[in-house]
């Protein structure tokens, strides 16, 4: 069933997935003659349990917002400037057919297709794959996946989408950054249940809000900085022998033996049999064993001769060594994070006893990966967890790793009051697939054989040209950033209109503002989006395409412009395919369903995906006869598409009777089961394969049959990343594929197998500390990126953003309270508004993310609050890393993963010339409006709708 076609009715209650932020909580509409009336949660809903925010609720006003698009548009003139006209959709999805058919047939990594924050990825990377272009990602690596990356590299499941903490069993919570649009209502639900059993909540964070508010204890650490806390704790813990060796040895890589015979081609690696399995030392026997044989007894210490004579030792040696050095202690620590060596020392006693003493016992029996039974699950009711703050830093990934070596340490993994994973994960580590978009795997008109991101294991990974130049647009999976498992968004634009590596014939985005605040650098990203080229006169990009419910910034640059409908209006899928609602005990997916018909001329952006497929030709969206293999659109894919046989995007109620769990032949009904259960399912696992799952047989067992693993083999945690180290070796010039001269020293500094810290690129620029101050930005509870400005009742609560100095640092500047104020980074400069707080360590300084608005967007008048005081900290953002390091000019990112490294902001802030005005700066000119969109009301009046009266 189309969206279009949902019928409405009287009042009633229709139950479906928020989407006013990443949370994806379950929800209830409750219409009154077909007009949503108000929005709770779903009691039922395995995520929210009922709750909702006020972003949730506020979801009315994002579907009634002045600021949807009414219709296709097409331009008739200059990106930026000129008038947008309504077309027809027949007429849009012709152009965009022609264009996209026209790449396709002669170079179809012409085109870059990149989404936002896209709930789709399932279909808009398998979609991608289908017209044969690598060119596609999301938004993951300008928000996370560093910390993706790392989980997955070390655990196989990760913080927030593939792990959750089970706070009601822990003793002891660390939070680490946190964006409030991530797990957001299960954290308020989980922290409520630890302050009312007095759970200790420590907050790490620069800024103390949201969440860090109600910490019992609050530690202001230096942006960037939290690698050193972090092992400064593991040095401790080392110290004092506070460790799970038993779970290292069980459950982890720490036994397994590395090769030591610097200059070889196979130093550093796991020593292996000669079927390529790691080998450990029996700490028994003292023979070497593959350490996934059942008989197998890992030691932990003791340097071994190998058959060939190499001498090997394994990774818990090599790892105390390094973190037992004095350099790694506390007294080293505090000095550049600003945290007490005492604190730190404080709080690593108190994490080894919150996870060591008198540890709760669960009485579940269940069964290891050799058939040994246990009587139960001994808890470490230690969590942690963490977000942006660490994903956004050029450290990130090997702080994120050094969390987690942390968390195995104390064996706080998969067991009650620890982290624990949500279904599908755990997955192998690293999980597959590996990219695809090599040299031979991209072809004109037709499709790659493989999707276009995924997880590399060394150099034969990358999709580099002979030559070692990038083959993405966005250069993810080269030497620049070989592991960039979410693709570099932030990267695209900047490259595209360099042409480097190469010029893109069309540039497709959907939900990705990047005229504004998904962009680092946004004036000149504007500024490349209008950019010409002198030889020809056309824009240097010279296609865009682009795809969203509202009148974004981005709308004005578009030239075709495809509109979407609001979450309300649409069918949706959660799926395990992408990034699930899983949790810990349950394997879960949910869906949306359309709530209330569009009254705009809009569909849903996957319907008209779908359809492109179709008109193109992509043989999994064509039939044989030349039909749509989907005539029913993304309801019809949701249901009848298999990924592989029998496995799908929805996992419940498959089979012709509705009655298999996972793996099934598709079922016709089974979306009138999903809207018949709430628009969730819901399969809990049963007791004896809840916890420790990685080496849980039955468990494992358990994940095949449902089609979550291909093999129910153990999963060992890896202290030590073995990907990294063949990165390194090739620097070191062994193996055939290297790192273009440039680039090796990059690669041997940053590609350690073992966790560690280094100071970001910013701050090694700027020696004498020209730009003294962090800038960071953080998500308010009330909005989630840009959306939020647009929503009548969300503004109320915020409706501009100020710069937020500590009232010492303010006072050292000459400062008050509301002044204006100039902030100046490397980059650029900008005007905002001061507002002196208590909450932030001193030599930072920080803002609500993506209050500031440009003028005319968004369906706000062009004097909003938004886009007169509210600022943009995105404009003092270079895309690329300062000059000089790294051999050039190489993207402001993580050199391992390419997540955007926007936390690394440093800048100066000063006291505005006399006579400056209280107004933010730069103030751009306002945007022309599409055609068809209101005025905004100038009184709200919604809930006179309901008496009968005029809005
Ligand atoms: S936390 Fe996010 S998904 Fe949940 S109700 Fe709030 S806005 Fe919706």
């Amino acid at each position: 069933m189309r969206a279009s076609e949902a019928v409405e009715t009287d009042s009633r209650v229709v139950c479906t997935t928020c989407y006013m932020c990443a949370c994806r909580c379950g929800i209830r509409v409750h219409l009154d003659h077909g007009r949503p009336r108000f929005i709770d949660g779903n009691r039922a809903h395995p995520v929210n349990r009922g709750v909702v925010c006020a972003k949730g609720s506020a979801g009315i006003m994002h579907h009634e917002s002045p600021a949807r698009l009414r219709a296709p548009l097409k331009r008739v003139g200059d990106r930026g400037r000129d008038a947008l006209v309504e077309i027809s959709w027949e007429e849009a999805l012709d152009i965009a057919t022609r264009w996209l058919a026209e790449v396709r047939a002669t170079d179809p990594k012409k085109l870059a297709f990149f989404t936002g924050r896209d709930q789709s990825q399932a279909l808009t990377g398998f979609w991608a794959a289908q017209f044969g272009t690598p060119n596609y990602a999301a938004h993951g690596g300008f928000c996370s996946v560093n910390m993706a990356a790392a989980g997955m590299y070390t655990l196989g499941g990760s913080f927030w989408e593939f792990g959750e903490p089970d706070l009601e069993h822990a003793r002891l919570f660390l939070m680490f950054g946190v964006a409030e649009d991530h797990d957001s209502n299960p954290l308020k639900l989980g922290l409520a249940a630890m302050k009312a059993r007095g759970g200790r909540i420590v907050a790490i964070n620069p800024v103390r809000t949201g969440y860090a508010a109600i910490a019992d204890e609050w530690l202001p650490i230096r942006p960037g900085t939290d690698g050193l806390l972090v092992l400064a704790l593991v040095h401790e813990l080392l110290r004092g022998g506070r460790i799970d060796a038993p779970y290292l040895a069980e459950c982890t890589d720490a036994g397994w033996l590395v090769v030591e015979a610097p200059g070889t081609a196979g130093d550093g690696l796991y020593a292996r049999d000669p079927a390529g399995r790691p080998l450990c030392r029996d700490r028994r026997t003292g023979a070497l064993l593959p350490a996934d044989d059942p008989s197998a007894a890992p030691a932990l210490r003791g340097a071994v001769s190998l058959p060939d004579g190499r001498r090997a030792r394994p990774v818990f040696e090599i790892l105390a060594e390094r973190f037992l050095d004095p350099g790694f202690g506390p007294e080293a620590a505090a000095g550049p994070t600003g945290i007490p060596a005492a604190t730190i020392r404080a709080l690593a006693a108190e994490l080894a006893r919150a996870a060591f003493e008198a540890p709760p016992f669960l009485a579940e029996p269940w069964t290891d990966w050799r058939g040994r039974r246990h009587a139960g699950v001994e808890g470490r009711p230690v969590s942690i967890h963490a977000m942006r703050g660490i994903s956004a830093h050029a450290n990130g990934f090997q702080t994120c790793r050094a969390i987690h070596l942390l968390q195995l340490l104390l064996g706080a993994i998969d067991r009650p009051g620890a982290f624990r994973f949500k279904a599908p994960c755990p997955r192998p580590v690293p999980p597959g697939p590996l990219p695809c978009g090599k040299p031979g795997q991209v072809a004109p008109g037709r499709p790659m054989p493989g999707m276009p991101l995924g997880y590399p294991t060394g150099p034969e990974d990358l999709l580099v040209e002979p030559d070692g130049r990038p083959c993405r647009i966005d250069k993810a999976f080269s030497w620049e950033a070989p592991l960039a498992a979410h693709g570099l968004l932030h990267s695209v634009i900047g490259n595209a209109w360099r042409g480097d590596p190469y010029r893109i014939e069309v540039l497709f985005l959907y939900m990705a503002n990047m005229a504004w605040n998904s962009a680092m650098a946004t004036s000149e990203t504007i500024a490349m989006l209008t950019d010409r080229d002198p030889a020809t006169g056309g824009y240097r990009i010279p296609k865009i395409i682009y795809s969203d419910a509202f009148w974004s910034e981005t709308v004005a640059y578009a030239d075709l412009v495809l509109p979407d409908t609001t979450y309300l209006e649409r069918w949706d899928a959660l799926s395990l395919l992408d990034r699930p609602i899983g949790k810990a005990d349950a394997l879960c997916d949910s869906i949306r369903q359309p709530v209330l018909a569009p009254d705009r001329d809009v569909r849903p952006f996957q319907d008209v995906l779908i359809e492109l497929g179709h008109r193109l030709g992509l043989p999994a969206f064509t039939r044989e006869d030349g039909s749509p293999r989907y005539p029913g659109g993304y309801a019809d894919y949701l249901v009848n598409h298999e990924r592989a046989p029998g496995i799908g995007p929805l996992a419940g109620w498959r089979g012709a009777d509705g009655t298999a769990v996972g793996k099934g032949p598709p079922n016709p009904r089974q979306l009138e089961a999903y809207v018949a259960n709430g628009c969730f399912f819901e399969h809990r696992f049963p007791p004896g394969r809840r916890y420790m799952k990685p080496v849980n047989r039955d468990y494992l067992e358990l994940a095949v049959e449902l089609g979550m693993l291909s093999r129910a083999e153990p999963i060992f945690a890896r202290l030590y990343c073995e990907p990294l180290q063949r990165f390194r070796l090739a620097a070191r010039g062994h193996g055939a594929l290297q790192p273009p001269e440039a680039l090796r020293a990059r690669i041997e500094r940053y590609f350690d197998p073992l966790p560690f810290w280094y100071p970001s690129p910013e701050l090694e620029a700027d020696p004498e500390g020209a730009f003294p101050l962090a800038a960071v930005t953080q998500r308010p509870a009330a909005m989630y990126h840009s959306w939020g400005s647009h929503n009548a009742w969300l503004r109320q609560i915020l409706g501009e953003n100020r710069l937020c100095i500590a009232r010492t640092t303010a006072r050292a500047l000459g400062i008050e309270d509301g002044d204006p104020v100039r902030v100046t980074s490397r980059h650029g400069s900008i005007r905002a508004i001061a507002r002196l707080v208590e909450g932030v360590e001193p030599g930072t300084v920080w803002t609500w993310n993506a209050i500031g608005k440009r003028a005319g967007a968004w369906g706000l008048p062009a004097e909003a609050p938004e886009a007169t005081r509210g600022f943009l900290l995105n404009h003092l953002i270079d895309e690329r890393a300062p000059a000089g390091t790294d051999g050039g000019r190489l993207a402001n990112a993580d050199p391992i993963t390419g997540q955007a490294a926007w936390y690394d902001l440093r800048v100066r802030v000063e006291q505005v010339a006399p006579g400056e005005p209280a107004l933010a700066e730069p103030r751009l000119a306002p945007l022309p409006r599409p055609p068809g969109l209101p005025d905004p009301p100038p009184v709200l009046t919604w809930g006179a709708v309901f008496r009968g009266a005029r809005r």
